[in-house]
């Protein structure tokens, strides 16, 4: 079978999401990290989504990284692209919504590209070209404030509009919820005024679905994870994709040793840790030590020691009072990256001593991990919780299988079920 989708990403977690979406509505899916250098045999795929960091790049980096995703994907033979942005459109005033989009679209000729991140599950509705999260709008929500990319201006026209020379232009929710054949028709009249975007509302699953539908014949389709609900139903109606159910995260078993390496300090994730310190052993990295070049090699050495009994836990996460602490005697960016290089050395090690089921917690940790295991890609399983599928890796080096959690994603119980779920 032919690769149908093609993805483009803008961010590492929120590449997964897309990824978990695609699997459970029916399509086999794999994640790339990066563009591929070099040949990589991705396997008989229907969806390939390029994980970029182009979300808070310079304008130029961003626009070229996903150019050549797109290059990328093209020749691996997607039918149709699908550009991938946070659902609360994380962006600023120069982009890179905007810019990424125009430029997507000029390279695959595409006349006119609905944006829609919405994602009702996560409440994330959009009515009348304004984002809500739950019952505010967006600019009323701790998203004003963001470091990266503040979002003060809840209306999607507008804040599209300062990111793109085109016509952005609406279709609203009176069109919406009559369905696939009216949002196309009010998408050609948005086109013949002159319109290169289009903002479309969104307020429950059955939305993203009509909308899905109605941009079957789109080359680019941009948005959250939601919109790509709709998007596997085309390829079904259209004879190119067969019903697969549960088939589409098959994913062959990795059987050997396990760890849990818990970098994130959220609130769900120092949960989880109390519930699995109940049942497996657990060893605690002290960031203070590990600045003076102590304790890693010893907690290597302990982690080796207990795995033939069953996963182990190395953590660095600590509560808010004692990373505080931590960051005033390291300042900030130094304590986390001390942690991370730990952790990086850590999983490497522990591969090499023959580690193959790895639990990653933390969004930042979980890229550090993944860089320094040099893993070039993940085939995407079945969902442990919400947005966190498992996943086993592809490419080159041993096979891996990994479950990758950001922050506060997982319930009490997510490091020993997770390994449960993994094949
Ligand atoms: P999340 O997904 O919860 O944001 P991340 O891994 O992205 O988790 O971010 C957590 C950051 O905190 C990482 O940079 C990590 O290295 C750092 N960190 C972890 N433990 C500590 C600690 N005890 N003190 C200071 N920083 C820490």
């Amino acid at each position: 079978m032919p690769l149908l989708l093609g993805a483009i990403a803008d961010d590492f977690t929120g590449a997964t999401d897309l990824c978990n979406m695609l699997v459970r509505h029916g399509m086999r899916t794999v994640q790339l990290i990066g563009v591929p250098r070099g040949t990589l045999e991705v396997g008989e795929v229907d969806a390939v989504t390029i994980a970029l960091k182009s979300r808070t790049a310079p304008v130029k980096e961003a626009v070229a990284d996903s150019l050549e995703a797109l290059d990328w994907l093209r020749r691996a033979g997607a039918r149709q692209i699908f550009f991938k942005y946070c659902s609360t459109f994380d962006s600023t005033s120069e982009g890179n919504i905007g810019p990424v989009g125009d430029a997507l679209a000029d390279r695959l000729d595409a006349p006119i590209a609905v944006a829609c991140p919405a994602f009702p599950e996560t409440g994330r509705t959009i009515y009348m070209g304004h984002l809500f999260v739950g019952d505010r709008l967006l600019s009323e929500t701790h998203m004003a404030h963001h470091p990266l990319t503040p979002m003060t201006d809840p209306d999607l026209v507008r804040v599209l509009g300062r990111q793109t020379p085109r016509k952005v232009g609406l279709v609203a929710w009176p069109t919406v919820r009559r369905g696939a054949s009216f949002i196309r028709d009010r998408l050609t009249e948005r086109r013949h005024e002159g319109c290169r975007w289009a903002i479309v509302d969104c307020l429950e699953d059955e939305d993203l679905l009509a909308i899905g539908e109605a941009v079957a014949d789109h080359p680019l389709v941009t948005g959250g994870s939601g919109v790509a609900m709709g998007l596997p139903a085309n390829f079904r109606r259209a004879g190119l994709l067969p019903e697969r159910g549960a088939e589409a995260a098959a994913l062959p078993s990795v059987p050997g040793p396990a760890v849990v390496l818990a970098g994130s300090c959220s609130a769900a994730t120092l949960a989880q840790i109390e519930a699995f310190r109940e049942h497996r052993p657990a060893r605690r990295l002290d960031p203070l030590a590990l600045a003076r070049g102590a304790e890693l090699h010893e907690v290597v050495a302990w982690a080796r020691e207990h795995l033939p009994s069953g996963p182990v836990l190395v953590y660095a996460s600590a509560p808010p009072e004692e990373v505080r602490r931590v960051q005033a005697e390291l300042g900030r960016e130094r304590a986390g990256a001390v942690v991370e290089e730990a952790m990086a050395v850590i999983a490497r090690e522990l591969v090499t001593a023959g580690v193959r089921r790895l639990v990653v917690a933390g969004g930042e940790t979980s890229g550090a991990v993944v860089k320094a295991l040099g893993i070039e890609g993940l085939a995407i399983g079945p969902q442990i919780d919400p947005g966190v599928p498992a996943t086993v890796t592809i490419g080159r080096g041993p096979r891996l299988a990994l479950a990758l959690k950001s922050g506060n994603f997982g319930r009490r119980d997510f490091f020993l079920r997770a390994f449960e779920v993994m094949p």
